[in-house]
């Protein structure tokens, strides 16, 4: 599964679906950092979040979990890769209410 090979960010980012006839248009909606310098999902490569830039890019190509029908998910996210060029991360995102993601979360509360 691969919710266990990231180390997730469980930190109030969101975002926002619409649907439009029988296409889904996924947004950014927050980023609770605000975009500092000293964010985790602060990226030197486009100068602001990572988070936002891949899912205005890739929109639920980066997903991995199971959206649930709701416009405005809160998410967990994680980046691989450069973190001086876009072009070279990966970032993927789950919903926070995905059963997987909740097994994972759990799993994290008890090793501590
Ligand atoms: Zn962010």
């Amino acid at each position: 599964m691969a919710t266990k090979e990231f180390l997730w960010n469980a930190d109030g980012h969101r975002i926002l679906l619409t649907v439009n006839k029988a296409v889904v248009d996924v947004s950014p909606s927050i980023c609770p950092h605000g975009a500092t310098e000293d964010a985790p999902c602060y990226h030197e490569g486009i100068n602001g979040c990572i988070v936002n830039h891949f899912v205005n890019v890739y929109g639920l190509e980066i997903n991995s979990g199971v959206v649930p029908a709701s416009a405005s998910i809160e998410i967990a996210w994680a980046m691989s890769g450069s973190r001086w060029d876009a072009d070279l991360a990966d970032v993927r995102i789950i919903p926070m209410e995905d059963p997987n993601f909740q097994e994972w979360l759990d799993s994290q509360k008890a090793d501590s």
